[in-house]
């Protein structure tokens, strides 16, 4: 039997306010309007959340077309792309946008610069759904650049006239590199006019990078379709850690991970509640670790107010 061991538990963690708010919409919605309430989407990428809200009354669908006419939708918080919105009306839905306002920003620094004309490269990842919903704001202007690598494809009509953006759950230092590489290539490329990775995003990173180099191994509570819960991963192997695991149950916890390890990090992505969190803790005390520090580098405040045409209801069915 050796000594207690340690865990460090990395703050901020968890829960960003555009996902608290779309999961507290879709809870809103099945109170007000009462179950079914269908969501396009995963509302945010996290299977427990998921399945929660499923258990309540939720039917989560890939498009609109499989919700009934005139039934109530809500849009997942990583945003949708106007044409979606169109499907909606013109199937009679009931839609509730829960895209978190930090999407919505950028969504509206497309459609700006866009609307002058500009090339617009989109630093994201291929696929992503936050990805799809802003291109569709100006698909003609935006071209994708998926990572450093993706630099070498980029053209563009007048290199005077290019602006970046990017998806709000990339990692903060990959960023910069593409950036780089983009501006060596383009050197009057325009940045946002603010930053384009969210706070929750940067400030999640920041914390596991203050904790990963004390530790020997970090846990990473969030669900593999995660972007912002991958890129802790990576964050947390690059800051020093031997090995990082994604995963989204204290049950997938190997004890061969743990093997030899004295200190343990554990952090979990924006869209996931901390009582899983609590679980892996408790998982980890079973292990003689014990011994647990909070790493704070920032403390977060901010709250989202739910989305208008839902506030509208439910003062009116008050
Ligand atoms: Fe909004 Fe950032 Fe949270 Fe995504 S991770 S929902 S952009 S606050």
């Amino acid at each position: 039997m050796t000594g207690s061991k340690r865990v460090l538990l990395a703050k901020p963690r968890g829960y960003c306010a555009g996902v608290d708010r779309a999961v507290q919409t879709v809870e809103e919605a099945l109170k007000l309007y009462g179950a079914p309430i269908y969501v396009r989407k995963e509302i945010v990428h996290n299977k427990h959340v998921v399945s929660t809200l499923q258990a309540k009354g939720a039917i989560f669908v890939e498009e609109n077309e499989e919700v009934p006419e005139g039934a109530t939708v809500v849009f997942s918080a990583h945003g949708v792309a106007p044409e979606v919105h169109e499907q909606a009306a013109a199937r009679s839905l009931k839609a509730i946008d829960a895209t978190c306002p930090l999407v919505t920003k950028v969504h509206q620094e497309a459609r700006r610069f866009a609307a002058e004309d500009y090339d617009i490269l989109l630093i994201g990842h291929e696929g992503h759904e936050e990805v799809i919903g802003t291109a569709g704001e100006a698909p003609a202007h935006i071209q994708l650049v998926d990572g450093p690598e993706g630099v070498d494809k980029v053209t563009v009509r007048d290199p005077a006239k290019v602006v970046w953006l990017s998806q709000t759950t990339l990692s903060v230092d990959e960023t910069l590199e593409t950036v780089a590489r983009l501006k060596t290539k383009l050197p009057l490329l325009m940045s946002p006019p603010s930053d384009d990775i969210c706070y929750a995003t940067s400030n999640r990173q920041d914390a596991v990078k203050a904790m990963a180099p004390n530790c020997d191994v970090v846990l990473v509570v969030g669900s593999q379709n995660s972007s912002n819960s991958q890129r802790l991963r990576e964050v947390a192997v690059d800051a020093g850690a031997r090995a990082g695991y994604l995963i989204d149950y204290a049950s997938e916890i190997q004890d061969e991970w743990l093997a030899g390890a004295t200190t343990v990090g554990v952090t979990s992505g924006a869209s996931v509640p901390d009582e899983l969190v609590m679980e892996v803790l408790d998982h980890l005390a079973a292990r003689d670790f014990t011994d647990v520090a909070e790493i704070t580098t920032a403390q977060e405040k901010l709250v989202f107010s739910l989305p208008q045409e839902l506030k509208r209801d439910m003062k009116a069915s008050a």
